[in-house]
């Protein structure tokens, strides 16, 4: 596996899928030499095409599916005589990417896609009719009766991608996170010197002591008020639920660097009243709280925070990217949070 810049992050999309249509059955009667009256032998229509999602590790969004959002499959072959069934049409795959869900119009969740493979039937094709060979009774030997093929099912489904990561990195715009995950990751995400948030969150495979590797995820985007939709945050919120853990940055403003430590706690008051807002599931995620940039500050100004936190019963952990210092200390706790939280399964290499 190795780390993932996403260039063009789509995390929502419509598609449109519309499967063929069966084939009609057949009306045909068995024409032979010296035979007076054959019986009937139409045959039947074959079925129209389905189409699957399938779930895909490679795919890392949604992009290529919101370019081209139709999808058809063809119909079923009409019957012919002497009992021949028309051949069932083609099916189709559609790859999406580990992580969509999939739900109808009216929000209801149709599939989870989160096992490589994973396959969900998005349209149904019409199964074939009959031909008149299967309505022959006693009373008419021959029967001028078939079925039309079924329609093919066609609807409308949204596709939302949800990354699956180890890991979140939370923090107010301009925290330092895509710079942290450059720095704990192989990742090479886009680092920004003005508070816009990324609009793509960038995701890193970080390698632990034992050789293990654990995903990160940059999610960018949690502003204030960004569970009403006022921002883009929201959209990135969904990202986060998830991760096991978060790992929430905290760093002192651009133009006033030794700010209160009252500072560095609003705002991380701030950042997990969005949490609490969007959503029940995310405010209990464990966090590790950490502290970037203390290369901006002092050791005394550094240690007011770090008090400051103690007093909430909280541990912040002190790093600064720039500088590479205390990144192992942030790893290894990293490190025995996920020990904690993640029982031995499949998310650990
Ligand atoms: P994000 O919005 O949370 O992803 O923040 P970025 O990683 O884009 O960083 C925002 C700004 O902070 C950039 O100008 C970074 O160069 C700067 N920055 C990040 N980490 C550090 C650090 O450890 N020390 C200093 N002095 N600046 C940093
Ligand atoms: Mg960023």
């Amino acid at each position: 596996m190795s780390a993932r810049r996403m260039a063009m992050f789509v995390d929502y999309t419509k598609i449109h899928v519309r499967a063929g249509d069966g084939g009609d059955g057949c009306i045909s009667f068995l024409r032979e030499k010296y035979v007076a009256h054959g019986g009937p032998n139409g045959g039947d229509g074959g079925r129209g095409g389905h189409i699957y999602l399938a779930a895909d590790a490679q795919m890392t969004t949604l992009l290529d599916l919101k370019m081209r959002p139709h999808f058809t499959t063809r119909r079923g072959q009409h019957g012919g005589g002497s009992n021949c069934s028309g051949r069932d049409a083609e099916d189709l795959i559609i790859k999406a990417p580990l992580g969509t869900t999939v739900s109808d119009e009216n929000g209801e969740l149709l599939a989870d896609m989160t096992v490589t493979g994973q396959i969900f039937l998005a349209a149904r094709g019409g199964r074939g009719g009959r031909g008149n060979q299967h309505f022959a009774s006693a009373r008419n030997k021959a029967p001028r009766k078939f079925e039309y093929g079924e329609d093919g099912e066609q609807r409308a489904l949204i596709l939302e991608l949800k990354i699956i990561a180890d890991v979140g990195l939370i923090g107010l715009p301009n925290a330092g996170k895509s710079t942290l995950l450059s720095k704990l990751t192989a990742a090479t995400p886009k680092i920004a010197a003005y508070p816009f948030t990324t609009i793509h969150p960038n995701l890193g495979v970080m390698e632990l002591d034992d050789g293990r590797r654990c995903t990160i995820a940059d999610i960018p985007g949690l502003i204030e008020g960004a569970h009403k939709g006022a921002g883009l945050g929201d959209r990135f919120l969904r990202h986060i639920e998830r991760t096991r853990i978060l790992v929430h940055l905290v760093a002192p403003p651009d133009a006033e660097p030794q700010a209160d430590p009252e500072y560095f706690l609003d705002s991380y008051e701030l950042v997990n009243s969005e949490l609490h807002a969007y959503g029940t599931e995310l405010p209990r995620k464990p966090q590790i709280v950490c502290m970037t940039k203390t290369d901006l500050l002092t050791g005394q100004q550094i240690l007011r925070v770090v008090r400051a936190f103690q007093e909430r019963g909280l541990k912040l952990i002190t790093i600064s990217a720039h500088a590479g210092e205390g990144l192992e200390k942030l790893k290894n706790s990293i490190q025995a949070l996920l020990l904690e939280t993640i029982p031995a399964d499949d998310r650990w290499e």
